[in-house]
C-alpha cells in the first residue's frame, strides 16, 4: 500500500462498530500511531484500509473518522466538500440562513466529527471540539468568509471540550445576534453564554410548546434564555415562569421579555434545592424540566436515573389535571425508555394517569449516522396528566 499519511493501526476485532458507520475509535482498539496527533489512514492489522481519521493520543476518543475509502482529497478539499455539503442538506430540508437559528454543521451527523456550526440570523459560531478540527479552523473560517461574506463569524472551543482534547479553549469574541423563533425576535450575546449561545436542539419542542400553550401558566425549569417560557408567552400562554441557576442567562430572558413586550417572570436558584417551594406555586398547566446533561457517560447512569426519579417526581407534582409535562434528557445515556419508565413509576405512586402526547428529539438540521446512536442525544417525552 503507497501510502504518503502517518498510519493509524487497529485491531479488526475492535471496529466492527466502525465498519457499520461509527466515526469513533475508542484507545483499546489502537495498536500503534505514527505520530501523537494529526491526520492519519486508519488500517486495519491486516493491512485494509477504513479511511482518514483525525488521531489524538491524547483524547479518550483516540480517533474520528472523517473520510470512508483510499483516497483522502486533501484537506481544503475534504472541508469545501463537506461544508458544501451540510448546507445544500439544510436547503434540500427547506431551512433558510436569514432570519433563524439553524445548525449548519452538526458533527458526525455531517462527517465533520469535532465541528458544529450555527448560523443565527446574520451571525455564524463555529464551535470545534477536536483538535483536529481546531487546527483546520482557519480553513473552516475562511470557507464561510467567502461563501457568507455577510455574516459575522466568531469562533469558540469551550473549556471541557479543551480539556477532553488537550488543547487550548477558545472564548467567542463579544457580539451579538438577532433572530427569530415562535415569534420571538431574541437578541443574544456570545462570549459568556453557553454553548454556541442558544439551544437549537429544542427548536421543534419549543414549536410544540408554542403550539398548546394558549391560555396556560408555564413552569419552565432549567430555562437558560427562557426560550421555551418565550415561545408559550409569544403563543398565547397566561404566564410563565423561567427558573435557572444562571444569574446571567436570565437576564438575557428578561431583555427579550421585555423588547418583545412579554411578561416573563423568573426565578434564579438551584432547581433540586427548591422544587419544593417551586410546586407550592402551582400547579400549573404546562411544566417543561430540561435539565443539563445528567449523565456525560454510562457510569453516571444511576446517578441520573435517580436525578430524574426526583425531578420526574416533583414536576408531576407541579402539573395540573390535563396539564401537559414535557421531559427532556440531553444525554445519550439516557433515553425515551428510561423516561418513560420513570413517568410510569411515579405516576403510580403519585395515583395519576399519563398519555404520551409526543416522543421527539432533536430537530432535522441536527443528523445523525444510522451506526452512531451517540449521536442521538436529545430525548424527550410530552405526557397529559389525568387525574384517576
Ligand atoms: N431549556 C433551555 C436549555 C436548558 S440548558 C432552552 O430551551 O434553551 C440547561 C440549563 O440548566 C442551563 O441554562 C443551566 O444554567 C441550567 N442549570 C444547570 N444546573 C441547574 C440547576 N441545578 N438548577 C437550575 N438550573 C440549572
Amino acid at each position: 500500500m503507497i501510502n504518503s499519511h502517518p498510519v493509524c493501526t487497529v485491531k479488526r476485532r475492535k471496529v466492527a462498530n466502525v465498519f457499520a458507520g461509527e466515526p469513533w475509535i475508542y484507545p483499546n482498539a489502537v495498536v500503534s500511531t505514527d505520530a501523537e496527533h494529526g491526520l492519519m489512514q486508519v488500517v486495519t492489522e491486516d493491512q485494509q484500509c477504513i479511511g482518514y481519521a483525525d488521531i489524538n493520543t491524547q483524547a479518550p476518543i483516540r480517533a474520528r473518522l472523517l473520510w470512508r475509502g483510499t483516497d483522502w482529497p486533501g484537506d481544503e478539499a475534504f472541508i469545501e466538500e463537506r461544508l458544501l455539503a451540510a448546507i445544500e442538506r439544510r436547503l434540500r430540508l427547506g431551512y433558510t440562513f436569514q432570519a433563524c437559528g439553524i445548525r449548519v454543521v452538526n458533527g458526525e451527523g455531517d462527517d465533520c466529527s469535532g465541528l458544529v456550526v450555527d448560523a443565527f440570523g446574520t451571525s455564524l459560531v463555529i464551535d470545534v471540539y477536536s483538535r483536529g478540527m481546531r487546527d483546520r479552523l482557519p480553513v473552516i473560517e475562511a470557507f464561510f468568509r467567502e461563501r457568507l461574506p455577510h455574516m459575522h463569524i466568531y469562533t469558540r472551543c469551550g473549556e471541557d471540550a479543551a480539556r477532553r482534547e488537550g488543547i487550548d479553549p477558545i472564548d467567542p469574541v463579544e457580539g451579538t445576534a438577532v433572530f427569530c423563533e415562535q415569534a420571538v425576535r431574541y437578541e443574544i450575546t456570545f462570549g459568556a453564554g453557553q454553548k454556541t449561545g442558544f439551544y437549537l436542539d429544542q427548536r421543534d419542542n419549543r414549536r410544540l410548546v408554542a403550539q398548546w400553550a394558549r391560555g396556560r401558566t408555564v413552569l419552565d425549569l432549567f430555562s437558560y434564555h427562557g426560550a421555551f417560557a418565550l415561545s408559550a408567552l409569544a403563543n398565547g400562554a397566561e404566564s410563565a415562569l423561567a427558573v435557572d441557576s444562571s444569574s446571567k442567562a436570565l437576564e438575557v430572558a428578561m431583555a427579550n421579555a421585555t423588547a418583545n413586550g412579554l411578561e416573563l417572570e423568573t426565578c434564579c436558584g438551584d432547581v433540586f434545592d427548591i422544587f419544593d417551594d417551586l410546586v407550592s406555586l402551582g400547579p400549573f398547566d404546562m411544566v417543561i424540566c430540561d435539565p443539563p446533561k445528567l449523565a456525560p457517560g454510562k457510569r453516571d447512569r444511576n446517578k441520573a436515573l435517580k436525578a430524574y426519579r426526583h425531578l420526574i417526581d416533583r414536576s408531576l407534582k407541579a402539573t395540573d389535571d390535563q396539564g401537559l409535562l414535557l421531559v427532556a434528557s440531553c444525554s445519550h445515556a439516557i433515553d425515551h425508555e428510561d423516561l418513560r419508565t420513570i413517568l410510569k413509576q411515579q405516576a403510580k405512586s403519585q395515583g395519576c394517569l399519563l398519555d404520551v402526547i409526543a416522543i421527539t428529539g432533536h430537530p432535522s438540521d441536527h443528523p445523525w449516522p444510522v451506526g452512531f446512536t451517540t449521536g442521538r442525544y436529545l430525548s424527550a417525552i410530552i405526557v397529559e396528566k389525568r387525574g384517576t
